[in-house]
């Protein structure tokens, strides 16, 4: 009598196994419907694949979503606030200052006096932190809703924001050298003019 009862219960649960199986496998023929994640019925989706068709099928994603960063180099003024703050120090930035000043404006005012020679981001190592874009002065980095930029190569994934050509670059580098080089030599010669001045 016990063997079967036993034969029976173990049918019966391999029964309620196989019919959830076979009611998960029709049911995954189906295509998950792609709604936003603000739609009401987002989390009752139970239906269907858990997976969707990507790239011919594709999540919405906020417009403030924080994924794939962005500079606006016009507007930066190359403070390197951003670079200073990044944890995981992917941002790699290369100042020079402008032998004459000023030299622009950004489109909230703030004046700018030093050129971006170079203005490299690493989205390989980037954590998505955001702090980079909380301490900028003139909110020219920000974080994209792209969130899908594949490569083959790594390198690639280190994104160039800088428009400066490297032989503009040189020469604002010999013009600062020279300046600061004639500055120096000026100085010297005052130093030099005053100690003979007190002997
Ligand atoms: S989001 Fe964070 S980790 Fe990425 S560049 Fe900005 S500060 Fe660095
Ligand atoms: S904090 Fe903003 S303004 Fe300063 S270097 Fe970074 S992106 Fe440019």
């Amino acid at each position: 009598m016990k063997l079967i009862k036993q034969t029976i219960k173990g049918l019966t649960t391999a029964w309620m196994g196989l019919t959830l199986t076979m009611r998960a496998l029709f049911a995954s023929n189906k295509k998950r419907k792609v709604v936003s994640i603000t739609d009401n019925n987002y989390f009752k989706l139970q239906e269907n694949t858990n997976t969707i068709q990507y790239p011919k099928q594709a999540l919405p994603v906020p417009e403030v979503g924080r994924y794939q960063l962005d500079v606006e180099i016009d507007d930066c003024i190359v403070c390197d606030l951003c670079a200073k703050i990044c944890p995981v120090n992917c941002i790699d930035i290369e100042s020079i200052k402008s032998t004459q000043g000023v030299i622009g404006e950004t489109s909230d005012g703030s004046k700018k006096m030093l050129y971006a020679a170079k203005f490299d981001i690493d989205m390989a190592k980037c954590m998505y932190c955001g702090l980079c874009t909380i301490v900028c002065p003139t909110e020219c980095i920000t974080m994209t809703n792209q969130y899908d930029r594949t490569v083959f190569d790594l390198a690639q994934l280190t994104y160039e924001f800088s428009d400066m050509a490297p032989e503009e670059a040189a020469e604002k580098r010999r013009l600062l050298d020279e300046q600061q080089a004639a500055k120096a030599a000026a100085k010297a010669a005052a130093l030099k003019a005053k100690e003979g001045g007190v002997s």
